[in-house]
C-alpha cells in the first residue's frame, strides 16, 4: 500500500502575468476526450428544451464526452446557483432564483426520452428553504414513479444543515433506490474545503436513512488529492461503514479553476486500486475508486452490481442458517 503523502507533488509553475500559481498539469490517466459526438448534442438539447440544469456541466466533469454519448446525464435540480461555497466545488454561489414547479415533471419526460433505466438526481445546497429542497427531490421522485416506473432511481442530496431528520425522512418515504450523501473529503480538512458542513452531521446524514427504511441502498464518497493522509481515508471507510453504507466512491479531487483548493496530489490509478482493494476488504458491497470516478460516474451499472452482491449476501446467511 502506497503512502500517498508521500508522494512527490505536482508541479505548479508561476503565472508570470498574474504572479499566481497556474492551472496545475494533468498525467496522462486524466486526460479525457472532447465531447463531440451527436448523443453528446443530443442531450444537451434535451437539458436546454426542458429547463433542466445538469451536474456534469456546472461541475465541469472529466467524463461529460463519455456519460453525454450514453445518454446518462445528471439532473441537478433547485436551479443552478447554491447557498454555500465549498473550496472544491465549480457551483455558482449567490442568492438563489425561486423553485421551477415543472422541474418534476421535466425530469421525468427527460428520463422518458431518454430511455434511462436509472437515473441519478442532485441538487444544489438550499438553505434558504423552509425544507432545504427535500420536498422538490420527494416531487421528483414521485413524478419518475408515475412516468417511468422501471427507471431506478438515485439521489445525491445536500446535507440539509438544521433540518436534516425531517427532509431525510420525507425523501425516504418517498422510496428512492439509492440515497447518496458524499462526505467529500476527510474530517481534518472540513474548514478549508467543506466549510459550511459538518463531517459527523453527514454521517448522521446517511445513518439516519438506513434507520428509516434499511433497504434503500447508502452510498457516499470521497475526493482524493486534497491533501489527505492514507489513515485518514482508512478512517473515512470505517466511519461510512458503521453507518452502514454500501458503496463508497473515490476520485481524483481536479481544480475547477485558480481560485479553487489546490491539488495537492494526483494519486495515482495504482494507489486508487489499492484504496479499493482495502474498502473491499472492509465490507462494502460496492466500490468505486479509480481517477475518474465521480458519485454518478457508471452509477446504474454500478447499481446493478450491488444489488446482485446484496442478493448473494442474503443467499449465503440465509444458507448458513438452515445448515
Ligand atoms: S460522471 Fe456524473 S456528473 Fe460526470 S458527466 Fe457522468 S453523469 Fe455527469
Amino acid at each position: 500500500m502506497n503512502d500517498l503523502s508521500s508522494q512527490p507533488q505536482p508541479e505548479t509553475p508561476e503565472d508570470p502575468a498574474a504572479g499566481r500559481p497556474a492551472r496545475q498539469r494533468k498525467p496522462d490517466w486524466i486526460r479525457v476526450r472532447a465531447p463531440v459526438s451527436e448523443g453528446y448534442h443530443e442531450t444537451r438539447r434535451l437539458m436546454r428544451d426542458l429547463n433542466l440544469n445538469t451536474v456534469c456541466e456546472e461541475a465541469a466533469c472529466p467524463n461529460i464526452g463519455e456519460c453525454w454519448t450514453k445518454k446518462h446525464a445528471t439532473v441537478m435540480i433547485l436551479g443552478d446557483v447554491c447557498t454555500r461555497a465549498c473550496a472544491f466545488c465549480n457551483v455558482k454561489t449567490g442568492m438563489p432564483r425561486a423553485v421551477d414547479p415543472m422541474e418534476p415533471e421535466n425530469t421525468a419526460i427527460a428520463a422518458a426520452k431518454m430511455g434511462l433505466e436509472h437515473i441519478v438526481i442532485t441538487s444544489v445546497d438550499r438553505d434558504d428553504l423552509p425544507d432545504g429542497g427535500a420536498s422538490q427531490f420527494v416531487k421528483v421522485i414521485e413524478a419518475l414513479r408515475r412516468n417511468t416506473p422501471n427507471t431506478t432511481i438515485e439521489i445525491l442530496t445536500p446535507d440539509f444543515r438544521g433540518k436534516m431528520r425531517s427532509a431525510v425522512e420525507a425523501i425516504c418515504e418517498a422510496g428512492p433506490d439509492v440515497y447518496n450523501h458524499n462526505l467529500e473529503t476527510v474530517p481534518r480538512l472540513y474548514p478549508t474545503i467543506r466549510p459550511g458542513a459538518r463531517y459527523y452531521a453527514s454521517l448522521r446524514l446517511l445513518e439516519e436513512v438506513k434507520a428509516h427504511n434499511p433497504l434503500i441502498f447508502t452510498k457516499s464518497g470521497i475526493m482524493l488529492g486534497l491533501g489527505e493522509q492514507r489513515l485518514e481515508v482508512h478512517q473515512v471507510m470505517d466511519d461510512m461503514r458503521s453507518a452502514d453504507v454500501d458503496f463508497i466512491t473515490m476520485g481524483q479531487y481536479l481544480q475547477p479553476t485558480p481560485k479553487h483548493a489546490n491539488v495537492e496530489e494526483f494519486v495515482t490509478p495504482k494507489a486508487f486500486a489499492a484504496y479499493g482493494a482495502i474498502a473491499r476488504a472492509k465490507g462494502f458491497l460496492q466500490v468505486a475508486s479509480s481517477p475518474l470516478t465521480r458519485s454518478s460516474y457508471h452509477a446504474g451499472d454500478d447499481f446493478a452490481v450491488m444489488r446482485a452482491a446484496r442478493e448473494e449476501k442474503l443467499a449465503r446467511a440465509a444458507a448458513k442458517v438452515g445448515a
